[in-house]
Formats: structure tokens, sequence, C-alpha cells
């Protein structure tokens, strides 16, 4: 069964998953075979849902079962979790180390019912129906007793982590915050005490005025390159309103967002020719009183802002990123920025 276990010396928590159970020759994944999978072997296609474990939920055609042909988007349990809802929710310790039960949720989003369609190719409408079945599967996992965060990514291309050729998107539920959102809901929280208004909120208005580090606006998303980038080509997704909670976002705003994320893409896509990437959303943690720190939620929705990244994987992370946490970053933000802004792309 899966385990926590707390890494005392770097202050993180590390899943160790013994159903992933992978020995030495079982690395690296043999990503060719798998991409050579064609329809006819592929689990996700519509018609084979007997070959993935039951779906939890899906977006469909009217008059169609769970299990069947005609959904647009399918939510299924991932068949070698790395967390799993029957584990335990406890804490207890060997000795001087602390670890957990495997508690939590792994679930495959199969995005598209279409073998050959992916995230840099996508309508709008395919677009729609997939951040639409982020929001609802979040929302009814945030009713979850013990579920602390929500980690909803999606993996583009092998050296992105992809391992399975259909497009889809992962998400895992956790019994603890992650501490890179517990430190950005630390800094936000410190920003806004001392300034009463919301970082990303400044941080947003503040490049829409200087110009320079924006790719892409609409309505109501931002999407620009960050000011530290860590990654060259590194992109944010940001809603210009203020909203703290991902679920809470309306179908209008999931409309304006994938237009948002629809040209960013695209415009990565015909920039750097089809690129691998990583989409991560980040939100606030679902609410409730935390046994450590009672004030842990205090007015996060007015500090804390949800956002998408996308990091593009053109230079790999190696010794230095790995030993300091410092990254070289060789492409200025600004002038990947300029690059995106000049690129023409076709949007439908
Ligand atoms: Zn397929
Ligand atoms: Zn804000």
């Amino acid at each position: 069964m899966p385990e926590l276990r707390y890494n005392i010396l770097n202050d993180i928590w590390v899943i160790i998953s013994k159903e992933r159970a992978k020995r030495p020759h079982d690395y690296p994944l043999n990503w060719e075979d798998k991409k050579k999978t064609g329809k006819e072997n592929c689990p996700f296609e519509p018609g084979k849902e007997y070959l993935t474990p039951q779906e939890v939920f899906a977006i469909r055609d009217p008059d169609t079962k769970p299990d069947e042909p005609g959904w647009r988007v399918r939510i299924i349990p991932n068949k070698f979790p790395a967390l799993k809802p029957e584990e335990q929710f406890f804490r207890t310790s060997e000795a001087i180390h602390d670890k957990m039960g495997g508690y939590g949720f792994h679930e495959v989003i199969i995005d598209t019912p279409d073998h050959e369609r992916h995230i840099n190719n996508f309508s709008i409408d395919e677009l729609v129906l997939m951040f639409t079945a982020y929001r609802e599967r979040m929302k009814q996992l945030y009713e979850e007793k013990n579920i602390y965060y929500v980690q909803i990514f999606k993996n583009h291309g092998k050296e992105a982590g992809k391992s399975l050729y259909h497009s889809h998107s992962q998400l895992i539920a956790l019994p603890r915050i992650p501490k890179r959102i517990g430190t950005q809901i630390k800094q936000c929280r410190s920003y806004h005490m001392e300034k009463e208004r919301c970082l990303l909120c400044d941080e947003i208005n503040f490049e829409l005025r200087e110009g320079i580090r924006v790719v892409h606006d609409n309505d109501h998303f931002i999407v620009y390159s960050p000011f530290a980038s860590a990654f060259p080509f590194e992109l944010r997704v940001v809603p210009k309103e203020h909203l703290d909670d991902f679920t809470m976002v309306t179908d209008n705003m999931i409309y304006y967002l994938s237009k948002a994320v629809q040209i960013a893409v695209k415009k990565l896509d015909k920039l750097l020719k089809n690129p691998p990437f990583n989409m991560m959303l980040h939100t606030s943690p679902p609410r409730r009183n935390l046994p450590y720190d009672p004030n842990y939620f205090y007015e996060i929705d007015k500090l804390f802002h949800w956002y998408i990244e996308i990091f593009p994987r053109m230079a790999i992370h190696a010794g230095f990123e790995l030993g300091t946490e410092f990254f070289i970053n060789p492409t200025p933000p600004e002038e990947a920025a300029k690059y995106l802004r000049e690129i023409k792309i076709n949007t439908e």
C-alpha cells in the first residue's frame, strides 16, 4: 500500500508508491513502445470502457450510461494509483521519521474521446469541456473529509512525463497541503497584511501597465511570462477578476480561460515546434480548520488568487537545480514574451 513519508531535513512529504513498484530494469519508461500504441490497443477509446476502472465522473451525451460510449470527458481512477481512498488517514512515526497512510485520490481525466486530438490543437469547445470537468470533479473531491488539496495537471509530450498517447490530464487529491502551495499562501498572506491588497492582482495590474512580459490578454484573462521565470518560455494564465477558488468559476469564465489557454498553447506550439510542457492549476485549498493552525484560512478568499502555469520543458534541470533550488533560465522572460507576442497563429 502507498505511504507518505516526511523528509525532515527538507520539510517535504514524499509518496512512497509500492503499487507502482519499479525495479531498476523498469527505468526508463519505454516511451517509444507506448507512443506506437494505436487506437486498437488504447484503453481510453470509446467502446473500450471495460478496460479501465469504473468512471467517477463524466460529461456525456444525453441518454448515455456510465462506462459506455457517449462521453466527451471521462474521469476514472488511475489503474496504478499513487494514493488510494481506501487507505487510512493517520500519522505515525518510526523513531525520528513521521509517516502517514497513503490516503488520497489519483485519477485520470480523459480529455477527449478522439485518439488523435491533443491540447496543442484543441478547439475552444474541447478546452471548455476539459476545464468544466476539472471544476466539477474538484468540487466533489473538496467535499471529502481528509482531502487538503487537489492538484490537477497535464503532461504534454514524453519529456514532460506523459506515459500514454491518448490525451489525458491527471489529478491527485492529497491529505496534506503541498509545500509549494503552503509557501505561496504564506507569501500572499504577508503581502496582504502589509498592503491590504492581493499579490497576484497587483502583479497582473503591473504587468498590464508594463506590457513587456505580456503575451496576450482578453476581457477576463492575462497570459504573461513571470518576472522571475524559472523555465524558458514559462507562462502564467491568470484571471483579471480576483477569485481564490477555481471551483467557483462560472461557465463564462471557463470560456474566456479556454480562449486564453488555446492562444498560449498554440503560440508555444508554433514558436517552439510542439514542445513538451506541464500545465498545472493552482487554487486555494478546501476550507477547513487545520488542527495545527486554526487561522490558516483566515481571509484566504481575499489574499489567494487561482491561476494556471505552463512550464515548457526546454531545459533539463539537473544537479545544480536539484541541489540548490536555484534555477538558471537562459531565455529572459521579456524576450520570451516578445517572441510569443509576435508569432502569428490561427484560432477558429
Ligand atoms: Zn486512444
Ligand atoms: Zn487577486
